[in-house]
């Protein structure tokens, strides 16, 4: 195995745009795992969301031009390091303080390769060990679950709890590399990853930011129904609109308000 390369001159490369996101899956995923242990900087109950007890992570092998993580995600400001039994007991604390047992990992990109994958169904395991998990939403872009069929199987393992939530960042290649800064040629697996969830039979519908996509456009493309996609609009804090500027992609907007 190749030695890992986990300082910040080496990710520099990945900020030219368009990187190579299955590059850059890897060297992020060098960076944010030891051995099976995964940097996270924070656990939290979220109400606002459906499944509330959080971990957030580090880590994405996109830079979306209007990542929420942004300032950690691409400075790579990690947390500590920890086996996914023990995040898995900090989450059983604030589900049993809540009373409700349904989780979800944030501010990343779960799924990096192997490693992180691995990570993450152990995780699973331990809170399934732990007591009584009502639900897992996994929230990912979807690159390497469309690149390493292998990495779907292990996910299939969880289909009883698990769900997964393919965030498309494009109507095509070209708007997905703008949003994204990866590469056009790789939008293919944003959409291959949606197929191959539905193959393993692990429950999965896609997501889009109705900012910039249009979810009949989407529905086509994926020969999902319209009905079944989650369809969210963008909150514009001050850095948001910023970078949308900065990456040229204020005026890809449907409502130029
Ligand atoms: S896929 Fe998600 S975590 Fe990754 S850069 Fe885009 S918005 Fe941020």
């Amino acid at each position: 195995m190749a030695a890992c390369q986990n300082d910040l001159s080496k990710f520099a490369e990945f900020a030219k745009f368009p990187f190579d996101p299955i590059q850059r899956a890897k060297r992020i995923e060098c960076m944010v795992m030891r051995g099976s242990a995964r940097s996270y900087y924070r656990t939290r109950f979220a109400p606002q969301f459906d499944c509330p007890v959080t971990v957030d992570s580090v880590g994405c092998c996109l830079q979306c031009a209007y990542c929420w993580n942004a300032l950690r995600n691409e400075t790579m400001k990690l947390g500590d390091f920890w086996e996914p039994e023990e995040i898995a007991t900090k989450a059983v604390k604030i589900a049993n303080k809540e009373k409700t047992w349904r989780f979800r990992v944030s501010g990343c990109e779960a799924i990096l390769g192997r490693a992180s994958t691995d990570h993450f169904c152990q995780f699973i395991e331990a809170l399934q060990e732990a007591g009584k998990v009502e639900f897992v939403l996994l929230e990912t872009n979807g690159i390497m679950l469309g690149y390493d069929e292998s990495l779907v199987k292990s996910l299939s393992k969880f289909k009883d709890v698990l769900g997964v939530r393919v965030a498309i960042k494009g109507e095509d290649p070209q708007q997905f590399e703008k949003l994204s800064g990866a590469k056009a040629s790789s939008f293919k697996y944003q959409l291959r990853s949606l197929e191959l969830l539905y193959q393993h039979e692990v429950p999965s519908r896609p997501a889009i930011m109705s900012t910039f996509m249009d979810v009949l456009k989407i529905s086509e493309l994926t020969k999902i129904h319209h009905e079944d996609i989650d369809v969210e609009r963008l909150k514009f804090y001050p850095i948001t609109k910023k970078s949308l500027i900065e990456r040229g992609c204020w005026d890809m907007r449907k409502v130029k308000a």
